[in-house]
């Protein structure tokens, strides 16, 4: 098969047709429309076999990954997602891995109406590069430099399954078949907070997606504004199978597990009472954590106060967190 045959069989015949695109795939650009009440969102990302995921992934599941990590960077600058690129570096055209591929692509592509509208393909080691555009109003966009002093803490969904579906795989912790399979859904199949980031635009201060961990994205924010956090440990919000480790895998997942994409947003206190009225409309639920404090740092801790230390495999990642 031709690289142009490829592209016509996989990539232009794509499900979504947006009326924003004046040209899509196959001249040497796209044309775009971007309304003139907006401003433009632009993220990309890359995944490399052996370091982003393991080589024998399902390719579905990598398909829906690709698109989903940088769906959720938009989710968590408040925008609603339009088009996507996609750079496919493939070792050999293996069809029966490209229908997988695309299909897992595609399916996440149509449920938030993005349409692929370019990319590049060569031959070489696997690796997938998306890059996403959204909208959001003038001046309206969620920031990780905006929390203040005395701002709530909150997260949306569960934290740690992915991280603990991740450690079963490597072998670092052996885990019951039927937990295993319902963790790594969380794992393979992120769902971005698209709808969320929708609702927390004009309600939340500052905002990022929990995709490096806990600790280390709301670490991010810290840093960008300049100010510190104390956090409940115990309030974070994990799953009903987590819960059932939590005795032998404690916190550390869901602190530093990394691959949640959840969202991590603060809200000022003079804007809690129209945020609570906003609640229901966040759909994976959103869990108060702890509060921004003037002085820097993050510290964990307990219900009783004391300091959480973290433990064990996952201590690299808690390289911003203040020592107990
Ligand atoms: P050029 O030589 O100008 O780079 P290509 O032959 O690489 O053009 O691409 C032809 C068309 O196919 C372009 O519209 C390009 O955006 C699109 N395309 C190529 N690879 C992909 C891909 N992996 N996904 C989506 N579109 C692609
Ligand atoms: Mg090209």
């Amino acid at each position: 098969m031709t690289e142009f045959e490829l592209i016509r069989r996989y990539f232009a015949a794509q499900p979504v047709r947006r009326r924003d695109v004046v040209l899509g795939i196959g001249d040497d650009a796209a044309l775009l429309t971007v309304p003139h009440d907006r401003e433009l969102v632009v993220t990309t990302d890359i995944l490399v076999s052996d370091i982003h995921f393991l080589p024998d992934v399902d390719p579905e599941a990598l398909g829906h990954k690709a698109l989903a990590v940088n769906l959720s960077d938009l989710a968590a600058m408040g925008a609603e997602p339009a088009w996507f690129t996609l750079n496919l570096v493939l070792p050999r055209v293996d069809e029966g891995w490209l229908t997988r591929f695309c299909a897992g692509l595609y399916a996440l592509a149509r449920r938030h109406e993005v349409q692929l509208v370019g990319g590049d393909t060569a031959r070489g080691p696997l690796a997938v590069s998306v890059t996403a555009h959204g909208f959001v109003p003038h001046g309206r966009a969620l920031r990780r430099a905006a929390a203040r002093p005395g701002d709530r803490i909150f997260v949306t969904g569960v934290l740690g399954d992915a991280g603990l579906a991740l450690a079963h795989r490597l072998g670092q912790r052996r885990l019951p078949e039927d937990d295993f399979r319902s963790l790594r859904e969380r794992l393979e199949r992120p769902l971005p907070r698209i709808a969320e980031g929708l609702v927390l635009r004009g309600l939340a201060a500052a905002a990022i997606d929990v995709s490096d961990g806990l600790a280390a994205d709301l670490g991010h924010v810290l840093e960008e504004s300049g100010v510190g956090a104390d956090v409940d440990v115990e309030r974070l919000p994990v799953s009903p199978v987590y819960r059932k480790h939590l005795e032998a895998a404690g916190w550390d997942a869901a602190i530093a597990g990394g691959d949640d994409y959840e969202l991590c947003f603060t809200v000022s206190p003079g804007r809690l009472g129209e945020f609570e009225g906003a609640r229901s409309r966040l759909s994976a639920g959103a869990t108060e954590i702890g509060v921004i404090t003037a002085e820097p740092g993050l510290r964990l801790r307990r219900a009783d106060g004391t300091p959480y230390r973290p433990g064990g495999a996952g201590y690299d990642h808690f390289a911003g967190v203040e020592p107990p």
